[in-house]
């Protein structure tokens, strides 16, 4: 478990961090999702004692890690996916890591069989691909096997198979009860992995929701149904705060009815219903529609298409 409470970070005059409070649950992945430069690493690093709050405070499991006598038991971490430069082999260079801080070798051979690397145990680290470097990255954080793992941004760079493993890895470690906190900056990849979100934009906390509640929030109202009886289907829903629009040859856009009514009255009066699908704004678009004013750098050619249209 993760409690930041009032978490600032200035550099000088910058503030990267501002007034952070939020929870991260133990049993639960937890997305930790703002644009890039909204100050998640910063936050991070925060959490596992690199940087030093400029104001407030962080723990993780009711200490703050440098109060924790066996910190590696208490939370694991994957920062920034950079190279490996050693001549190690990964056993070798997670035996080392295992004795410096007195875990059991079996340790290392059984985080070695989670993250999948035992057939490249004994080849050397340093000509790992991203991928094995990744999972070598988080053998080395679940070595002391820890009630909390924070993992910034694990899946940039990775192949959809990577993702897809990263992915069920992370909820596999959830269910087994530890708090596990992701960044992205990729709303569609929290939605897939994430239960909870914690968003910031420039430093300050935009949004503590679950994804359940952030997807129904982005729901347009609207309902789309597709009909061979669309006609019939558009005089029998007529009222006073229902519109309809015909997009095309047998489809109706309805705004002002749930889509389990639109189905009663299709049942009600025998009309065949094709398609039935209440419309979402795209994970996406309600991201940025909430983080809107938030986002640090904006690609000028974003700016070039806004005046243009
Ligand atoms: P994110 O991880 O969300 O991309 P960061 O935490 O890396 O964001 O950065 C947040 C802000 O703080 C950025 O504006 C960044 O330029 C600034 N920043 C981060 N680290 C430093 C530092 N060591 N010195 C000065 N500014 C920094």
């Amino acid at each position: 478990m993760i409690e930041a409470r009032g978490l600032t970070k200035r550099y000088g005059d910058k503030t990267a961090v501002k007034d952070l409070s939020f929870t991260v649950e133990p049993g639960i992945v937890t997305g930790f999702l703002g644009p890039n430069g909204a100050g998640k690493s910063t936050t991070m690093r925060m959490i596992l004692g690199l940087d030093r709050p400029s104001s407030g405070s962080v723990t993780v499991n009711g200490r703050s890690y440098a109060e924790h006598a066996a910190p590696l038991h208490e939370v694991g971490a994957l920062l920034e996916a950079k190279a490996i430069h050693t001549g190690r082999t990964a056993y070798n260079h997670l035996l080392a890591l295992a004795a410096t801080t007195g875990i059991p070798r079996r340790r290392v051979d059984e985080v070695i069989d989670l993250v999948g690397l035992r057939e490249v145990a004994r080849k050397r680290a340093g000509g790992f691909s991203l991928g094995m470097g990744q999972r070598l990255g988080i053998a080395s954080a679940l070595l002391g096997d820890p009630k909390t793992l924070i993992l910034d941004e694990p899946v940039n760079g990775l192949d959809p198979e990577g993702i897809l493993w990263i992915r069920n890895l992370l909820k596999g470690l959830a269910a087994e009860g530890r708090a596990v906190f992701v960044s992205s900056h990729l709303m569609s990849e929290m939605a897939l992995t994430a239960e909870h979100l914690i968003v910031i934009g420039r430093g300050r906390l935009i949004a503590d929701t679950s994804v359940t509640d952030f997807i129904e929030r982005a729901s347009t109202g609207r309902v789309k149904v597709r009909s061979p009886q669309a006609a019939r289907l558009r005089d029998l829903l007529a009222g006073p705060d229902v519109t309809v629009s015909a997009t095309e040859e047998g489809t109706l856009l309805v705004s002002g009815l749930t889509s389990d009514r639109i189905g009663q009255i299709a049942s009600d009066n025998g009309v065949t219903l094709f398609e039935l699908a209440p419309q979402q704004a795209s994970l996406e678009e309600a991201f940025m529609e909430l983080t809107g004013d938030s986002v640090e750098y904006r690609a000028p050619a974003r700016t070039a298409e806004r005046s243009a249209a």
